[in-house]
């Protein structure tokens, strides 16, 4: 059972799971490993009055590190963060990333120009098109400015959040962008994820898409790992079978996992 490499849990704004109940989850299904990565998005804005997404990383370690050590001969816990990256973050996400030892960053992109892809006010003012490629060019801005991560998460999330339902999503229309934001990923040294999460919400697709995996592969990318991107128990794990199959037909060998922020590759079989 390949490690999940994105779980959130009651420490990120969007989630009431206490760790244990995923830990317990990993553990009866034969996983040898779980990371925790849970949000800190500095420039997240507040909602109802409340601060969203701002990760109380003291607390965080304090009770990782104690559960860490509780399941020492059950299961390995990795300590990771998903960090929402931004030109305006940079320097705060820099400090936090080189502040804690986290075992694991991913970047992603939830906020561009001030709006989440999630929110229709992010898709108002532009057409459909115009507003993917607004999102692939603050992903291409943030690969070229800031280093300080190990994987890009969710790479098309954009894609999941399309308002206009006649919009037909082709991935090569945004081929010259993505692949330069795929080579830049490659070049640096970091990896992408493959994030389950879609699919568990009724969607027919991974993030990215196996087609956007594939250009990772040709491009010369090696570093994957697999998450589900859990905000509920039960979606821990959630189509790891299909994800690994899917690796293996797209011919990567390895899937990554992380320890002080340096990948080791396990085999896929
Ligand atoms: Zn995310
Ligand atoms: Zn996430």
């Amino acid at each position: 059972m390949i490690a999940d490499y994105h779980v959130h849990t009651y420490f990120s704004s969007d989630c009431k799971v206490n760790p244990r109940e995923y830990i317990q989850k990993a553990i009866d299904e034969g996983m040898k490993e779980i990371c925790f990565t849970d949000h800190m998005d500095y420039d997240y804005p507040d909602e109802n009055g409340l601060a969203m997404f701002k990760l109380d990383t003291e607390s965080y370690f304090k009770e990782l590190r104690q559960l860490r050590a509780e399941y020492f001969d059950s299961i390995k816990i990795k300590i990771g963060i998903e960090l929402g990256l931004n030109p305006v973050n940079e320097e705060k996400n820099r400090a936090l990333a080189d502040a804690y030892p986290f075992d694991f960053v991913i970047g992603s992109s939830h906020i561009v120009d001030g709006k989440d892809p999630y929110y229709p006010e992010f898709w108002s003012f532009r057409n459909t098109k115009e507003a993917i490629m607004d999102y692939y060019k603050a992903v291409l801005r943030n690969v070229t400015t800031y280093d300080d991560y190990d994987v890009y998460g969710h790479l098309d999330y954009v894609r999941r959040y399309v308002k206009d339902k006649d919009y037909v999503y082709v991935d090569e229309d945004f081929y010259d962008i993505t692949d330069m934001i795929l080579k830049n990923i490659i070049a640096k040294g970091h990896g992408i994820e493959l994030n389950t999460k879609g699919l568990s919400n009724g969607l027919t697709y991974f993030v990215p898409t196996i087609s956007l995996l594939k250009r990772y592969k040709e491009l010369g990318g090696e570093i994957v790992t697999v998450g589900s991107d859990a905000h509920y128990t039960k979606s821990l794990g959630y189509a790891f079978k299909t994800a690994r199959d899917i690796l293996i037909n797209t011919g990567f060998k390895y899937v990554a996992t992380f320890e002080d922020r340096t990948p080791t590759f396990a085999p896929l079989t």
